[in-house]
């Protein structure tokens, strides 16, 4: 948690109507959304000026946050984005621990700004851009964190409907539905007072996983017949070229959670997805393992990314083929140490 000096300051500062801006980073996921709709509902509540903006556009699965739709889009809009993050007084930096994850355009940008900054996130090594940081790798969500700044705040009666949705949202994303071990009694009591407050948890379930579309499905078994077992590494990994997202009506977020199946077969305990993006001339790849097998060093040290321990990510400048070789080929190399 923040020190309570720092809580003290940002409750003064908090007693008379400012203007707030909220940053996520780009490809902003469910905790990323969920966290700063979360925060802005809040702040909302107390009063304030609020904008968030996001880096690019938010996947067609959240779209029915609250909210969601008043979302400024930073490559989109970027004259008016850049006017309101210069006249803010101050900044929530939130699901991200360095600025460069809010892409190219946008980090210099902010690399500009003299406002304030405060970080709430919960991924390794913090950058010391904030003038506050609370950052801390033993929460599973960004928004669980929220949840309890404000608490710290003490103001858990200002968490109103739509602020509580959107944390359980991000909630249930990133604890993959409060299975993953970051999960713990606490996020439980938080979630039963989220719960308390109103949230229909069976309702956001169905929303976040029971709304796919048919080519989303088709999509997520070409996935699976790509799926291919490393089985002397315990590796398994997933490609998706450009044609197949073609094929498959791809839109933002379709391939959410696939990553996850590769861990679903016994003995394996590292997985990639490797997704081809012409547009942006880069494959996007996204790590899971098991255990203490750590990749966010490994997306670290040899894909241009990082993350948490157990979920990392990252991109490769090679051809999808040239990038699953390498793949390959460090596990191979990490494998004879
Ligand atoms: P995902 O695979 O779901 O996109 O991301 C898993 C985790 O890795 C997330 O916590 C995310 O913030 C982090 N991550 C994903 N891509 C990158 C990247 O390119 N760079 C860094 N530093 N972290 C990433
Ligand atoms: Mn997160």
């Amino acid at each position: 948690m923040l020190q309570d000096k720092e809580l003290k300051a940002l409750k003064e500062s908090l007693s008379t109507p400012k203007k707030i801006t909220i940053v996520s980073h780009r490809n902003p996921d469910g905790d990323a959304i969920g966290s700063s709709l979360g925060l802005l509902h809040f702040l909302n509540k107390l009063n304030h000026k609020v904008h968030f903006i996001s880096p690019n556009e938010y996947p067609d699965f959240l779209a029915w946050m609250p909210d969601v739709d008043k979302t400024i889009i930073f490559e989109k809009d970027t004259e008016f984005a850049t006017t309101i993050l210069k006249e803010s007084d101050f900044i929530f930096t939130l699901d991200f621990n360095a600025l460069h994850r809010t892409g190219e355009l946008m980090e210099k940008t902010l690399q500009t700004l003299t406002v304030p900054m405060i970080m709430i996130d919960h991924h390794q090594a913090p950058d010391p851009y904030p003038l506050y940081t609370f950052s801390d790798t033993n929460y599973g969500s960004t928004c669980e964190m929220i949840y309890d700044f404000i608490n710290a705040l003490d103001f858990n009666n200002l968490i109103d409907i739509n602020s509580a949705r959107s944390l359980y949202t991000g909630i249930v994303t990133d604890s993959g539905s409060f299975r993953f071990p970051k999960t713990t009694a606490k996020t439980h009591i938080c979630v039963a007072d989220l719960i308390s407050k109103g949230v229909n948890n069976s309702e956001i379930h169905n929303l976040l996983f029971d709304n796919a579309s048919y080519s989303r499905l088709q999509l997520l078994g070409k996935a699976l017949q790509n799926l291919t077992l490393l089985t002397d590494f315990k590796a398994s990994y997933i490609f998706l070229s450009q044609d197949d997202l073609d094929n498959y009506n791809y839109k933002k977020g379709d391939t959410e959670g696939i990553v996850n199946y590769g861990l679903n077969i016994k003995g394996i305990n590292i997985t990639a997805i490797f997704i081809e993006n012409k547009e942006e001339g880069i494959i996007k790849i996204s790590f899971r393992s098991q255990g203490n097998v750590d990749v966010n060093q490994f997306a670290r040290k040899y894909f241009n990314g990082g993350g948490h321990i157990n979920a990392a990510g990252g991109k490769s400048f090679l051809s999808l083929e040239e990038t699953i070789k390498q793949f390959i080929a460090i596990l191979a190399e990490e494998n004879k140490k």
